[in-house]
């Protein structure tokens, strides 16, 4: 993974300007693209992917990643602006942190997306562009449901809760879907949260660190779990759901009679499509970030030629100035069964990659 990693970062590094080249490139205008960090591969096949897309439609497109680090995006975006953007791309890193450089871009009269994580506090955004996150967090509880078979009224079960970073919107539509699933086996004694932690304020992770919720499962394992086992954990993001692992392996599951708990993830990474093609990790939540690419090229497209873009949600996503409006794209859960027809029969992947 690191190698991969390492490869496709070849030259990417922090701040670095890509731009498409060729005569055609620069005609149509300037597009500037802020991502979060390069430390998860989707951010960085997503920049690369939006880019290329950008360039077949003749813009010359700005790409920066921020390092996980709010004053370095701000100061990226206000890059963007100095440079001539004519339409922001924005993956927040705190979704709440960016309106007076919004309000910037809207003296300008440029325009803003929201690109997978909803903008706060801002009036200045004018569309989003993400998958259906609620249904992403329904997924993943859904999957432990079935793995544990509690429809059929199995249990009780032991399970922790995991959730995302504090500040990323996203993290509680995941959680809240996850939950509007498990609750209710909660409420009925056949899912037990052993250490009682419940909810967004006690679960959550913050800037999706995979370090940070290893440790906090690790205390759980010594304190909650040194004589009962452990057997779901409710993962977030396939970043944490390794480290997860990790522990939980260092801590003897997966051995001797001690299976691993069910555990969720989200993203389809490399290391967790390995991990579930090894029988560890359960399943991950595929969001097919070439689409997402592609709708956001299609939304550049519409605004910068007068246009309205296409949308087909306009209640979901209040970001406490505005409903925003946005375009959702279908998650799907992948496990053992349908990884290989998803990622590499399309294209994600190549089959090579799983030797
Ligand atoms: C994204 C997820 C990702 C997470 C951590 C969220 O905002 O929607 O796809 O797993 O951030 O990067």
């Amino acid at each position: 993974m690191q190698s991969v990693r390492r490869r496709l970062l070849g030259g990417l590094a922090m701040g670095l300007c890509l731009s498409a080249g060729g005569a055609r490139a620069a005609d149509k205008g300037v597009i500037g693209i802020a991502l979060p960090t390069i430390t998860s591969l989707r951010w960085v096949i997503e920049g690369l992917a939006m880019t290329r897309s950008l360039d077949k439609l003749g813009y010359r497109a700005i790409l920066q990643y921020a390092n996980d680090d709010i004053p370095t995006q701000t100061a990226q975006v206000e890059d963007m602006l100095a440079n001539g953007a004519s339409v922001l791309v924005i993956a927040a890193i705190d979704g709440t942190k960016l309106a007076p450089v919004l309000q910037a871009a809207a003296d300008k009269k440029v325009k803003v997306i929201a690109y997978d994580r909803l903008i706060r506090g801002s009036s200045h955004v004018d569309y989003y562009a993400t998958f259906d996150n609620f249904q992403v967090g329904v997924l993943q509880g859904s999957d432990i449901a079935t793995r544990l078979g509690l429809a059929a009224g199995k249990g009780p079960f032991r399970i922790e809760l995991f959730g995302g970073s504090p500040d990323d919107n996203n993290a509680f539509f995941f959680y809240n879907g996850a939950m509007s699933v498990l609750k209710p086996y909660i409420d009925k004694g056949q899912l037990v949260v052993g250490s009682g932690q419940i909810g967004m304020d006690k679960v959550s992770t913050l800037r999706w660190s995979g370090s940070v919720a290893r440790a906090r499962l690790v205390g759980l394992l010594d304190k909650t779990y040194a004589r009962q086992h452990l057997d779901a954990i409710l993962s977030p993001y396939d970043g944490i759901s390794m480290e997860l692992i990790g522990a939980l392996k260092k801590a003897g599951y997966g051995q001797g009679g001690m299976p691993l708990p069910v555990i969720t993830g989200q993203d389809a990474e490399l290391p967790s499509v390995r991990s579930i093609v090894r029988g560890e990790q359960s399943s991950t939540v595929f969001k097919d970030n070439r689409d997402l690419a592609q709708v956001v090229s299609s939304m550049v497209e519409a605004l910068l030629s007068g246009k309205s873009p296409a949308i087909n949600d306009t209640k979901t996503y209040d970001n406490g100035e505005k409903v925003v409006p946005a375009f959702l794209l279908k998650p799907v859960l992948l496990d053992d069964k349908n990884w290989r027809t998803a990622l590499v029969d399309s294209g994600f992947y190549k089959a090579e990659q799983f030797r």
